[in-house]
């Protein structure tokens, strides 16, 4: 521990761990978690299976011989889901299969996303609409998911007034190609190759539609609302309710994350939606699928079944929790921040409300509403942005400069809500920080 800078998430677990080792954690069994990566919603048609891409989001080590042994990164083609396991096989190397726990491993996402051309979900007609808009002209085109076909893509060209819309089939090992005639391996290739030849085509491809891209049609994750049966209201936060609910198609229970109605804060709630989006790791909340087209906008995540852990310390089996239990539930915390910051992620809003518990004292980190990615070490809020003051570090707070260490000092507050069971960081101080959110600017 000599060398532990005792300041940032990863050597405050490291500590925790020192100071309580195995030992000392109560004996609570770990259920595999069970997360339905992004992949369930663009599902590949059955013949074709091995054309979606997977990877390993953490190191597992096969424990018998039915399990596969794959490292974080690692890239996979998930042949069936078993329960709470998928059968995947590795794409390099021993091209092994073998049982991994589902939430460890993730759809590759937006694989195309970084070229102009590709515009993830859109459908025939908005793709026609978008096309046939005066910014664009003759050779515009954009690549796009095929309707019928979730695995395979279309290419959609304006000639003169009209659309024209090209399948991209896939073949057995993955390739790409438009006719039998000539396939590629990528198709960023394919696409190069018809803009070079457009008379293989018999439509030009010049430029890329210039329409703006609609950043949730890049996302496979948008679900018909009709697939989500609400059942009880859960609790009611800033942005508004929060209910359980039912995915139909799914048979599984999730928290249903509704905007209110007239709510103007579309933005603040959609960087939430972002944060989310790209984060995995088993000690935070998982996004499950989006509902953005109509009112009100469903943001679908894993349900946490005990809710807060801020309500959960202060009831009946809260209040009876030895400091172990405790301690073990605030490793997991820090294991959840420390994903953070690796991934140069400020939560800003640390706190245990912000945590919730489900079954087996597992705690997940949730809202990150305020979370902010730091270019540099330190990030520094605009002026009207408001703040958690009893659970925000001094210069955070006075300065607006929010880093990994104004989280650890966050960090602290809960831990303090936690050996407290519940109670109010600070209870009984002045009226200038009774509000649990003051805005910078009346600082
Ligand atoms: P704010 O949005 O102002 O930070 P908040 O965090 O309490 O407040 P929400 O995140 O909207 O607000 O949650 C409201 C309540 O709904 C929570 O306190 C919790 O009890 C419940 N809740 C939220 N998400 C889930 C979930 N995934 N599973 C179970 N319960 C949840």
């Amino acid at each position: 521990m000599e060398n532990c800078c005792r300041s940032c998430m990863p050597c405050l677990k490291r500590l925790w761990d020192w100071i309580w080792p195995e030992l000392f954690y109560p004996n609570v069994a770990h259920p595999a978690e069970i997360r339905t990566v992004s992949g369930d919603i663009r599902v590949p048609a059955p013949k074709k299976k091995q054309s979606q891409l997977y990877a390993a989001l953490f190191d597992f080590v096969a424990r018998s011989e039915e399990e596969l042994t794959v490292k974080e990164g690692d890239k996979l083609s998930v042949i069936e889901k078993r329960g709470d396991y998928v059968l995947a096989k590795k794409l390099t190397g021993s091209l092994e299969s073998g049982l991994v726990p589902a939430n460890y491993v993730a759809l590759v996402q937006d694989e195309f996303a970084n070229y102009k051309w590709y515009y993830g979900n859109i459908n025939r007609q908005k793709a026609e609409k978008l096309l046939l808009a005066p910014q664009n002209k003759t050779g515009s085109f954009l690549v796009r998911i095929s309707e019928s076909h979730s695995d395979e893509y279309t290419i959609s060209a304006r000639s003169e007034n009209s659309v024209f819309h090209f399948r991209i089939h896939r073949s057995a090992v993955g390739a790409y190609f438009v006719s039998d005639k000539i396939s590629f391996a990528t198709l960023d290739e394919l696409i190069k190759y018809y803009q070079n030849n457009s008379r293989s085509l018999g439509c030009p491809l010049d430029q890329p539609c210039v329409q703006q891209r609609e950043l949730f049609d890049m996302e496979p994750w948008e679900r018909p609302r009709e697939e989500f049966q609400l059942i009880k209201k859960l609790g009611e936060g800033h942005f508004g309710e929060v209910w359980e609910a039912v995915w139909t198609t799914k048979k599984q229970k999730v928290a249903v994350k509704m905007l209110k109605q007239e709510d103007t804060k579309l933005d603040e709630f959609v960087k939430e939606v972002h944060a989310l989006k790209n984060l995995h790791h088993p000690k935070l909340i998982q996004l499950l699928a989006l509902c953005t087209r109509g009112e009100p906008v469903y943001i679908v995540t894993e349900l946490m079944i005990k809710g807060s852990l801020k309500s959960y310390l202060s009831a009946p089996e809260g209040q009876v929790l030895t400091s172990a239990h405790l301690i073990y539930m605030a490793g997991q915390i820090a294991e959840g921040m420390a994903y953070l910051e690796d991934r140069h992620i400020v939560h800003r809003d640390l706190a245990a409300r912000n945590i919730l518990v489900g079954d087996d004292l597992v705690c997940k980190v949730a809202d990150f509403g305020l979370a902010r990615i730091i270019k540099d070490s330190v990030y520094t809020a605009s002026r009207n942005t408001k703040i958690p003051v009893r659970w925000t570090a001094p210069e955070a707070a006075l300065y607006q400069r929010f880093s990994v260490k104004s989280d650890v000092w966050s960090f602290g507050v809960v831990l303090y809500e936690m050996m407290s069971r519940g109670k109010m960081p600070y209870d009984g101080m002045s009226r200038s920080i009774s509000y649990r959110y003051f805005s910078l600017f009346t600082v």
